[in-house]
């Protein structure tokens, strides 16, 4: 009696409130739409969609509906759906940073006059001996993920040192709380591998915009460091995840012979992402292509720790994926276009010519679907195609730094700054809306990092 009595209220309830929910006819016909609508330019990377190579649309509309793209053109049918007006505004998919290192926001500003290997002795391997905490590691990732989303990256694959198994769960708390797309490269080690099913199995895999990678300790001849490189690749043929190494960063990086350990290692395939590549030969180029290795190209970092200037066109030419990487605390900002800037800027300075690879088209090509390919996640995102999963921004261009309006292609890799980006989607979610992170107190967020960073600076200096 009383379990009917529950159902005859339960169905009551919800007759009333589909009643209620009539009036708002973007609710009573199934998924969320919103209508990012009359833009001046949107952006798609699907040259089958608009004009050249990345599918220009003038004055055109995206329509998300619930996580996905529904549509992409002109003078869209938008009833029921939430309205974004675009006008004026410029519409892109949101980047994809192929590699970074979120905990790094704590050692901003560490060692800015030093190269790789000192920047590493003096600023990242001493934290391991720090314990910083669980909590530690949140509020830290926690300040980098908001600074991401905020300049427009909506997927990233942050590649952690993993101190701790503590450390690791708040990096991948705040990873999971922040709305991000991502892939989190869990630094293999053998003592670890049971924690890293853990983690995989109990807080990747639940969540459909999380996933798995394997990070590979740096590449060189010693026997441990072969011993733990096979048996990280093997888990991750086992586990079909990515392996993802530093590779030939440094010219020292040569000595050790890393593409020949990764050989011996069964490494070096498709599953691989090298990060850097920068003292590259051209066999080893050629190598690299015949495996189907994928990339990570890091400008910002390449500049700040003295590397070097990787051999982009090259790398190109022989058909290798290739996505560009923030690289956490060697670049000390995440900011996407300055990224591309550096990527376009380097090759020309070093070639004196100014329509090398990258051009400004495939700057914005590698800051997205480039990327996404490097993921192999091009079916879902890097681009506004119908079906995909609707991971978009809108830039702002009217602003002191962006107008007047000439060349808006150019301009958004010339001219644009995080400040531009106004609107950001995840999975059809508005995550910052009108220039503001929806649901994020910055103030608190920072004062977090911000005490973290006092201890861990004060250990450091003694
Ligand atoms: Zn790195």
């Amino acid at each position: 009696m009383q379990w009917f009595m529950h159902k005859r209220l339960a169905r009551s309830l919800l007759t009333m409130l589909l009643a209620g929910l009539t009036t708002q006819p973007s609710l009573a016909q199934g998924p969320s739409r919103t209508l990012l609508r009359n833009a001046n330019l949107v952006m798609t990377m699907e040259p089958q969609l608009g004009d050249g190579e990345l599918g220009l649309i003038a004055n055109g509309d995206v329509l998300i509906e619930g996580d996905r793209i529904a549509a992409v053109g002109k003078g869209l049918d938008g009833l029921g759906a939430r309205t974004v007006d675009a006008t004026g505004k410029i519409v892109l998919p949101g980047f994809v940073d192929v590699h970074n290192h979120l905990w790094q926001s704590l050692i901003r500003g560490c060692g800015t006059s030093l190269a790789v290997g000192d920047w590493l002795q003096t600023c990242v391997f001493p934290v391991s001996r720090l314990n910083v905490t669980e909590q530690e590691a949140y509020a830290v990732v926690r300040l980098s993920t908001l600074d991401l989303l905020s300049a427009g990256v909506t997927t990233v694959v942050d590649w952690s040192h993993a101190f701790r198994p503590d450390f690791v769960r708040g990096n991948v708390q705040a990873l999971l709380d922040s709305g991000l797309r991502f892939a989190f490269a869990y630094r293999g080690r053998v003592e670890h591998v049971e924690d890293m099913r853990a983690i995989k199995r109990d807080l990747i895999d639940p969540n459909p915009r999380a996933s798995f990678q394997i990070g590979g300790v740096h590449p060189a001849m010693a026997e441990a460091v072969l011993t733990t490189l096979r048996s990280m690749s093997e888990l991750a043929r086992e586990m079909r995840v990515k392996l993802h190494v530093h590779l030939l960063e440094g010219e020292h990086d040569r000595q050790e012979e890393p593409l020949r350990v990764l050989d011996l290692a069964g490494a070096l395939g498709p599953m691989l992402i090298g990060a850097h590549a920068v003292h590259v030969t051209d066999e080893e180029i050629r190598l690299l292509a015949n495996r189907g290795v994928r990339l990570a190209h890091c400008p910002l970092s390449n500049m700040r720790l003295a590397s070097g200037i990787m051999r982009l066109g090259a790398i190109r030419a022989q058909g290798i994926r290739v996505g560009l990487g923030l690289d956490g605390g060697a670049n000390d900002t995440s900011d996407m276009f300055n990224t591309m800037r550096a990527a376009v800027g380097l090759q020309r300075a070093v070639t004196h010519n100014p329509t090398v690879y990258p051009t400004v088209a495939a700057a914005l090509q590698l800051a997205t679907i480039g990327g996404a390919e490097v993921l192999d996640m091009a079916a879902q995102i890097g681009s506004l195609a119908p079906g995909k999963k609707a991971d978009v921004i809108v830039l702002d261009p009217h602003t002191l730094n962006f107008a007047p309006r000439v060349d808006e292609v150019s301009q958004v890799v010339f001219n644009a700054q995080p400040s531009n980006v106004e609107w950001v989607f995840v999975d059809g979610r508005a995550l910052k809306e009108r220039g503001t992170l929806v649901g994020v107190n910055a103030e608190a967020v920072m004062a977090d990092a911000n005490r973290v960073a006092q201890r861990v600076r004060v250990a450091l200096i003694r």
